[in-house]
């Protein structure tokens, strides 16, 4: 032990003897008694673990929950369309609601998502994931979106990534609602909009169909209010829940380096509440969290379902779409990070020798 601390051996039996503990160059000592001879050393130590002996897998840490233990949470909403259609003038007019309506407003952070009050109900928006995020997610099997807003221009009608769109919102089996934007230009026509739709499945409900569409003008910010509201009620409808007792699950939506802040991190919490201080584990980076904050920048110690937050700590760079969990401590992260490390070398591994498989059958 003398030797693991880089200390004279007489000096920390010395150290042991004022503890009370009569100790001889060979003997063993107790952990606990290595841990407070370090301290009068002014040193830190950690009992060796080793890693492979912890058996922790996914299905672990993501469990179902009972029944009786869900409790409702706020609709997560993607805001989808054409290029130019208002997908990001909508979403800046429904944080404009927020300001205008008293709430304490300042500069918004991109941290990849933000929440809305209305009528005293919280909405999460993410900010739109390039179709391309979206889809690698969905590949992943990462469901990260509960209702999708699909913005058709008024003056321009269904284009072709209004159709991706679509297809996306209906491959991930999530309801749409239809916002036709620009309403303040004379051009705009709702009814060739609604027309146009009809063709891929989405009737309105004026028209005697199922989908809800509502008519607003990102820049006069008429009709933004109705929009949330439907937001509102569609959630309700899909009876939304989570157990927000327990270790959190998340979903890693954007990731970043950061130059002074390290590994960053914005992850929605989908189950229970991630905590400031937590051990978190998220493909083969894990780490503890060192601070959190919310989509205004500020410092927050938790965040429960649907919630997002940006987190410093972890020790590589996540991955957008995995997922991240929350661990009992340090050894279990790192034990799940480092298989996964394994798994991902092993993949790289296989990958390479199928290609020099398909190469030589080329070659025959
Ligand atoms: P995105 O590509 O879907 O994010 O579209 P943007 O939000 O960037 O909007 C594209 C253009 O349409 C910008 O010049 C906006 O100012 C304009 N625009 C967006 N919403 C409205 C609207 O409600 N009315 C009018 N007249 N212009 C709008
Ligand atoms: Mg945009």
């Amino acid at each position: 032990f003398a030797e693991k601390i880089d200390e004279n051996a007489n000096q920390v039996i010395m150290k042991l003897m004022g503890l009370g503990v009569m100790a001889g160059l060979n003997d063993q000592i107790e952990f606990e008694q290595a841990e407070l001879v370090a301290l009068e050393f002014n040193k830190e130590i950690a009992k060796e673990v080793k890693l492979d002996e912890i058996e922790i897998q996914e299905k672990d840490l993501d469990f179902e929950d009972d029944e009786k233990d869900l409790q409702t949470r706020p609709p997560v909403v993607s805001v989808m369309g054409h290029v130019d259609h208002g997908k990001t003038s909508i979403l800046d007019a429904i944080r404009d609601t927020q300001f205008a309506s008293g709430e304490a407003g300042g500069i918004t952070q991109h941290i990849g998502a933000s929440t809305v009050k209305i009528n005293d109900k919280e909405i999460v928006f993410l900010d739109t994931p390039g179709h391309e995020a979206f889809t690698q997610m969905r590949m992943r099997g990462a469901q990260s979106t509960d209702i999708a807003i699909l913005v058709v221009a008024g003056d321009d009608g269904v284009m072709p990534q209004t159709i991706e769109a679509i297809n996306h919102a209906k491959a991930a089996e999530i309801p749409i609602i239809v916002a036709i934007n620009k309403m303040d230009k004379e051009e705009s026509d709702p009814n060739r909009v609604k027309q146009e739709l009809t063709e891929y499945g989405l009737v309105s409900e004026d028209w005697g169909g199922d989908t809800i569409m509502v008519e607003v003008s990102a820049r006069t910010g008429d009709g933004i209010k109705d929009l949330l509201e439907m937001v509102l009620l569609v959630a309700e409808m899909r009876e939304l829940k989570a157990n927000p007792n327990r270790a959190a699950v998340g979903i890693i939506i954007e990731a970043q380096l950061d130059k002074a802040r390290g590994s960053v991190a914005t992850v929605l919490v989908q189950k229970g509440t991630l905590h400031d201080k937590d051990y978190v584990v998220t493909g083969s980076s894990s780490g503890r969290i060192r601070a959190m904050f919310n989509s205004k920048g500020e410092p927050i110690s938790e965040a429960g379902p649907s919630m997002p937050a940006q987190i410093l700590g972890l020790s590589d760079v996540a991955e957008a779409g995995d997922k991240i969990f929350a661990v009992e401590d340090e050894k279990t992260a790192r034990a799940y990070a480092d298989r996964a490390k394994e798994q991902k070398r092993e993949e790289r591994l296989i990958q390479k020798s199928n290609t020099n498989l398909e190469d030589m059958y080329e070659g025959i």
